[in-house]
């Protein structure tokens, strides 16, 4: 039987794809290549290139490769784009996975593991945020994927789908190989945007808010190294095949670092001191973000093996430099063409 990992040439989903074949799966991917790369893609994967909303392409893909679980990333993921764009986020995130989920019960489809957002939360009233506190999102982006959440939750129930829903905390770091990373262009991630500056391709970087009631005053992440995520994705989909209850789960490791800790790790690992500036706050931002993962830990079986920022900020600076390298070489190549 074969997973279908839609948005599987992206970010998130590409750690997952290779996660997914190094435990021996059988997987196709469907990306419309917007964001993601096919190079990202192990060798032996079949990637069908178009749309996730596309539904005669996706039955067909599933009937041809016996597919019986999907896991679905494709989706925009840029929380100020979306206030700009709101139908886009619509459109992109929610209606996407309406048209993928009336897919998934025409041709009967038994798992599906979507990939939600800490953003659902809005501004919690508690921290660590557990998974019953309320969902106040502060964005067309959260709003997208709230909405997605319940729709997945009254199909399932309609129609015999077991599903798990990951609320991601922040994603951050690359593949410990050097495979594959963050490569989309204009991100504007607090970690890559300082790996940026530690590569020499920023001059500085602006901490946004210096005087939140915090012990340094920046506000404060729960940072994930994007191979456990991935990793939380292969142990979603073997839970859900023993017969697991469709759960909604958050994916931290319950442990915040500050944003003026983290750009100093980055400023450590890399032996550079890019300038670092205090701003003004980012219209929007969440004070403190940190999750509870109790539930996580007590519903699946998954160890992270990379809870610690140090580990994160190293995978992150080696495979920017890996880009920066090739984009120079390639530059080279250009040239003396
Ligand atoms: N941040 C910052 N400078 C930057 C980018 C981000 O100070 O150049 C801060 C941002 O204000 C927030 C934290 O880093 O407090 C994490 O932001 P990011 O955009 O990475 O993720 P978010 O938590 O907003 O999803």
């Amino acid at each position: 039987m074969t997973v279908l990992v839609t948005g599987g040439a992206g970010y998130i989903g590409s750690h997952t794809v290779h996660a997914l074949v190094d435990a021996g799966e059988s997987v196709v991917v469907v990306d419309n290549l917007s964001t993601g790369f096919s190079a990202f893609i192990p060798e032996g994967v079949p990637l069908f290139i178009g749309d996730a909303a596309d539904e005669s392409l996706v039955e067909n893909v599933i009937a041809a490769h016996r597919v019986d679980s999907i896991i679905h990333f494709a989706g925009s993921v840029v929380v100020s784009e979306s206030m700009r764009d709101p139908l886009g986020y619509y459109r992109n995130n929610t209606m996407t996975t309406r048209s993928l989920l009336n897919t998934a019960v025409t041709c009967g489809i038994r798992r599906f593991i979507f990939s939600s957002t800490a953003a659902v939360y809005g501004n919690p009233d508690d921290v660590p945020v557990r998974e019953d506190a309320p969902t106040r999102p502060l964005s067309p982006y959260g709003f997208s994927k709230l909405m997605t959440e319940i729709m997945l939750h009254d199909v399932a129930a309609a129609h015999g789908i077991d599903y798990v829903a990951l609320r991601y905390f922040n994603v951050a770091g690359a593949d410990p190989k050097g495979r594959i990373g963050l490569a989309t262009a204009g991100a504007t991630h607090l970690l890559k945007i300082a790996v940026e500056a530690a590569t020499g391709q920023r001059a500085k970087i602006d901490v946004f808010g210096t005087d939140y009631p915090t012990p340094d005053g920046s506000c404060i992440r729960d940072f994930i190294h994007v191979s456990d995520l991935a990793d939380a994705h292969r142990a979603a989909l073997s839970y859900l095949r023993a017969g697991g209850a469709s759960a909604t789960l958050n994916c931290g490791y319950g442990r915040g670092y500050s944003v003026l800790e983290s750009i100093a790790a980055v400023r450590r690992i890399a032996g550079r001191n890019f300038a670092v500036r205090h701003a003004e706050r980012r219209p929007g931002d969440i004070m403190t973000m940190v999750a509870d993962t109790s539930r996580i830990r007590a519903t699946l079986d998954w160890t992270p093996r990379y809870d610690d920022l140090d580990t994160i900020a190293t995978h992150a600076l080696a495979w920017e430099q890996k880009l920066l390298d090739d984009r120079e070489s390639l530059h080279r190549g250009v040239r003396s063409a």
